[in-house]
């Protein structure tokens, strides 16, 4: 029900004009729905709306195709004005916290549990969230965790994120399946994708074989290889 609302949200707001987004939307969230080389003419909307502040101006001088300090500006423009983004931020971080707690079990398990598995939210468009290591490492090559996710969604890239972070930082190849996996001769680098969707259910697979091994977060130390 929540989720159903959230996308007639989103549509509604595409259909009718991003240019509508008023400043308490965007710190909300609502800024992942309009590209970034739009933000400065938003800004100018804002100005001439009533809102002001050096930082606002800033931002509304840009062109479209300074995406990078229309980044850096726009959460400035935000607070400067009473709208601090940091709480809807805050509360999408924790959702994929979540998530990559439930993989951390997984971790834990398979006797890999030294490697902490953080929420890193990325500078970007649109706000995306990587598994990242204590150590601030991570991998953004792929499996992003954005706002827009559901449930389902969040945990396949939080799990995907996780084994990429760690192949492409430490170079370990984990999950492993205990039957297929492991073979001296196989590089890391081939094989599938580890993670599958299945109705709903997001499974571990086997990079070699193809086959399920466990839902994430159900993994076991017989399914898949320990160190
Ligand atoms: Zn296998």
């Amino acid at each position: 029900m929540f989720r159903g609302l959230r996308g007639g949200r989103l549509n509604l707001a595409i259909s009718i004009g991003n240019w509508r987004l008023r400043p308490g939307q965007a710190a909300a969230g609502a800024l992942d729905d309009v590209p970034v080389d739009q933000w400065p003419r938003l800004a100018a909307r804002w100005l001439r709306a009533g809102f002001g502040s050096e930082s606002l101006r800033q931002l509304a001088r840009l062109r479209s195709g300074e995406t990078g300090a229309a980044l850096v500006l726009m959460p400035q423009a935000l607070r400067s004005i009473g709208f601090d983004p940091a709480a809807a931020d805050g509360e999408f971080a924790a959702r994929c916290q979540a998530a990559l707690d439930i993989v951390q079990r997984d971790l834990d398990v398979t006797g890999y549990g030294r490697y902490r598995m953080r929420a890193y939210l990325a500078r970007g468009w649109p706000s995306a969230v990587f598994a990242a290591l204590p150590d601030g490492s991570y991998w953004s090559g792929a499996w992003d965790m954005t706002r827009r996710m559901d449930d389902a969604s969040l945990l396949f890239n939080a799990a995907g994120s996780v084994s990429g972070t760690l192949k492409e930082v430490h170079e370990i190849d984990w999950p492993v399946c205990a039957i297929h996996g492991g073979h001296p001769e196989t590089s890391i680098w081939d094989g599938g994708e580890p993670v599958g969707l299945t109705d709903g259910v997001v499974w571990w697979r086997c990079t070699r074989a193809g086959h399920p091994l466990a839902p994430v977060g159900q993994l076991t130390a017989k399914t898949a290889k320990t160190p």
